[in-house]
C-alpha cells in the first residue's frame, strides 16, 4: 500500500510509533503509515488489512468528525449499522463498499457530515422494525 500523498510505499507499524502517548486500547493496534509524511491509518484486527486511505493530520481530524456524527445512530447495534451506512452510501452516490469513512477523502468527509446532520437514530430504529 501505498502514500497517497507521496508515493512512497506505507510501513505496518505499531502504535507506539505513530503516538507519542499511546491511547488505551490502542497498544496493541497496527497501522499503515507513511511517518515523513505523518499519515497513517488503522488495520482490521482479524485480517490486518487497512481500513481505508492514509491520512494525515485535517483528513483525520475530518474522518473523526464524521465518526462523532455516525457513530451515535447506531452504537452497538451492528444491523443499525448496515443501515446508516447503506442509507450514507445512497445519499452520497457511493456503492455500498466504498462507504467507509477510512476510505473518504476531505470532501467526501464534508459530504457526509452535512447528510448526516439530518439523520436520528429513530428513523433507522423504524426502517429496522419495518424489516422485521
Ligand atoms: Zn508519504
Amino acid at each position: 500500500m501505498k502514500c497517497p500523498y507521496c508515493g512512497r510505499r506505507a510501513i505496518k507499524v505499531r502504535a507506539d510509533k505513530i503516538y507519542k502517548v499511546v491511547p488505551k486500547g490502542l497498544e496493541d493496534k497496527l497501522f499503515f503509515a507513511c511517518i515523513p509524511c505523518d499519515a497513517y491509518v488503522g488495520t482490521h484486527a482479524g485480517t490486518g488489512q487497512p481500513m481505508g486511505t492514509l491520512a494525515k493530520h485535517p483528513l483525520r481530524v475530518l474522518r473523526s468528525r464524521v465518526h462523532a456524527m455516525i457513530d451515535p445512530l447506531w452504537k452497538p447495534d451492528a444491523y443499525l449499522r448496515r443501515l446508516v451506512y447503506y442509507q450514507l452510501s445512497r445519499d452520497m452516490g457511493l456503492h455500498p463498499s466504498k462507504c467507509h469513512v477510512a476510505m473518504f477523502d476531505e470532501d467526501q468527509c464534508r459530504e457526509a457530515i452535512r447528510i448526516a446532520r439530518r439523520y436520528t437514530r429513530e428513523q433507522f430504529i423504524e426502517k429496522q422494525e419495518k424489516r422485521k
